[in-house]
């Protein structure tokens, strides 16, 4: 139950109803916010358990019940985003009017700060895996039909394997299937795939095993998590990013999103790190993309180039920063985002404070 602390402390406290016709049974869920989209709610059917999950500020209002009949494999989710309700549609097996909905299951109805709720796992099944790099390679999961799942841009899931007996538990950050997408996808895709560039360290406890997976094996897939908000990007206009290695991956989603959600952009730019030339995840992609979009440029620097490489090279470094982060113009609003290494992204951190960037216009991003 929702307690009278948790309703003062958090958001005004959702409720949920619900309703029939003779084939389809309704559950509304009333959030009472209006940042609320498809991004913001998980729901799942695993045997007889019927459970939606919704993000409502850092709070998270469950719905957790056993269905008093049964329903079909799939159901639709919808949102009225400017009253902040959702409605999920679930097709009845039989055409038998219900007289409940099913018995309260653990935690439902309750609004509980994110941080104290467990993270919710489903199984999703190995579709594909291609190289990227010598060591990268691109992971696509499928969610199962009863699942409803959208990791926003820039959050994170984490995958679960079982490890000689144990469960072993890791953070990625999906991305999408290319850089260069038509251009033509919507930014949420209503999409039943996930896709993960993970890079595989022959001597790491996790990634080795995902790579022993076969197409058609499974991989546990938690709900989304992340501090990152779509509404840094407001009225942004000059957007940096620093990646290095994987620290790559959040980038994917928060480009794509920038140069076709963000009207106000005049400039992107990305400045990569990476060892080698062959560690760069996709090269081509970034460099096709810049040829393609004059307000995208993608700068490579490495920290073990050949002897024939002409680009830039070292660590990330007050020199390379101030040279790279030239506004568009002088007061043009700046978010910077960086992620890689710990020992990267910190020294990065100190730079960016040494050189006058406030905490508001610098996201990092960590587990
Ligand atoms: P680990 O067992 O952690 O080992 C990694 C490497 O360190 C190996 O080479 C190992 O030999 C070495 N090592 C381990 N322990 C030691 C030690 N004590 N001393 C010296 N060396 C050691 N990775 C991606 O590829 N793609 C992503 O999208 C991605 N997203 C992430 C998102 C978040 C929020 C975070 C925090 C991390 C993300 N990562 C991502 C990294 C990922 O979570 C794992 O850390 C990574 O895949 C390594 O896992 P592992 O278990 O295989 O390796
Ligand atoms: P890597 O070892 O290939 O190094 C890539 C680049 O990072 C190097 O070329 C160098 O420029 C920089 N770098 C490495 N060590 C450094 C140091 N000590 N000081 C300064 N710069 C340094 O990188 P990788 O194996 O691809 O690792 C990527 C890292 O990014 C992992 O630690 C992973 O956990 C992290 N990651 C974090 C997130 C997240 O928090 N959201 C997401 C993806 C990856």
């Amino acid at each position: 139950q929702v307690t009278d602390t948790l309703a003062r402390e958090g958001p005004s406290s959702p409720s949920y109803d619900w309703f029939q016709t003779d084939s389809l049974v309704t559950i509304v869920v009333y959030t009472k916010q209006k940042d609320i989209n498809l991004g913001s709610i998980t729901v799942d059917h695993q045997g007889d358990s019927f459970r939606v999950e919704t993000i409502i500020k850092d709070y998270s209002y469950l719905i957790h019940i056993g269905l008093s009949h049964e329903i079909q494999e799939d159901f639709s989710v919808q949102v009225v985003e400017n009253v902040g309700k959702i409605e999920i549609v679930l097709k009845k097996k039989e055409s038998t009017t219900w007289k409940s909905l099913g018995c309260p299951l653990e935690n439902h109805n309750s609004l509980l700060p994110k941080k104290d709720t467990d993270l919710y796992y489903r199984k999703c099944q190995l579709i594909s895996k291609e190289d990227v790099t010598h060591d990268t390679k691109l992971f696509s999961v499928m969610l199962p039909p009863s699942t409803h799942l959208q990791v926003p841009v820039g959050q994170h899931v984490y995958l679960k394997l079982t490890i000689a007996g144990t469960e072993i538990v890791k953070p990625y950050t999906p991305v999408s299937d290319s850089l260069v997408p038509e251009f033509k996808e919507p930014v949420f895709p209503n999409s039943k795939y996930i896709y993960f560039l993970v890079k595989i360290y022959p001597a790491g406890l996790f990634t080795p095993e995902l790579d022993l997976l076969q197409i058609g094996d499974y991989v546990s897939v938690s709900n989304p998590e992340g501090s990152f908000k779509i509404s840094q990007f407001q009225e942004m206009e000059d957007l940096f990013l620093l990646a290095a290695g994987t620290g790559f991956t959040p980038m994917v989603k928060v480009l794509h999103y920038a140069l076709t959600g963000i009207p106000s952009l005049r400039k992107v730019k990305l400045m990569f790190f990476n060892k080698t030339e062959d560690d760069i995840i996709w090269r081509s992609q970034l460099e096709k993309l810049a040829l393609k979009d004059k307000r995208f440029d993608v700068e490579f620097v490495l920290s073990a180039p050949p002897s024939e490489w002409s680009g830039k090279q070292g660590y990330i470094s007050p020199a390379l920063l101030s040279e790279f982060l030239k506004k568009s113009l002088e007061k043009s609003k700046v978010l910077i985002c960086i992620c890689g290494p710990t020992p990267f992204t910190e020294q990065g951190m100190k730079f960016l404070h040494d050189l006058n960037f406030s905490k508001d216009e610098i996201h990092s991003f960590t587990a």
